[in-house]
């Protein structure tokens, strides 16, 4: 079954595309956070940033890069907050990545990227030190 984000890449369903290559789309959100809030996605379908390939990883961050300031431009927008709901208990709600340009504007309500997690972990320097000792052996 495709998800909706195939459908759109695959014509079946409208969607405001603004701008699309061989491998990556991106197009607006049709529930915008704010004036354009944009979407962009790998046109293969990857849920999680986990599954995607590197040399799409690498096409869907040029994109990314390419589309910010673009987006910044066309709201007068002051700033962007860019982000992936990666898996469905960070609030992933559609399953093929997709990457999140919210542009933002002084005064606008929002917050930063710290607001979206829940209660702070209370870590020590031994947990912080371990913790980091098991990313760094698998990096
Ligand atoms: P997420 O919670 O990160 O999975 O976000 C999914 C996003 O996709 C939401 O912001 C929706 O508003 C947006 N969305 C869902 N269906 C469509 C669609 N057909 N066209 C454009 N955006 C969509």
């Amino acid at each position: 079954m495709s998800t909706i984000f195939s459908q759109i890449v695959a014509g079946e369903i409208p969607a405001r595309i603004v701008y699309e290559d061989e491998t990556t789309i991106a197009f607006l959100d049709a529930n915008p956070l704010a004036p354009g809030h944009t979407l962009v996605i790998p046109k293969d379908e990857y849920e999680r940033l986990n599954d995607v390939p590197d040399d799409v990883a690498a096409d869907l961050y040029e994109t990314v890069h390419h589309m910010v300031p673009v987006v910044e431009d066309a709201v007068d927008a002051d700033a962007t907050t860019v982000a992936f709901n990666n898996g469905e208990e960070a609030g992933q709600e559609v399953p093929h990545v997709h990457c999140h340009i919210v542009p933002r504007f002084e005064g606008d309500g929002g917050g930063p990227i710290h607001a979206v997690a829940g209660d702070r972990p209370d870590l020590d320097d031994d947990e912080l030190d371990d913790i980091a000792a098991d990313i760094e052996s698998s990096a």
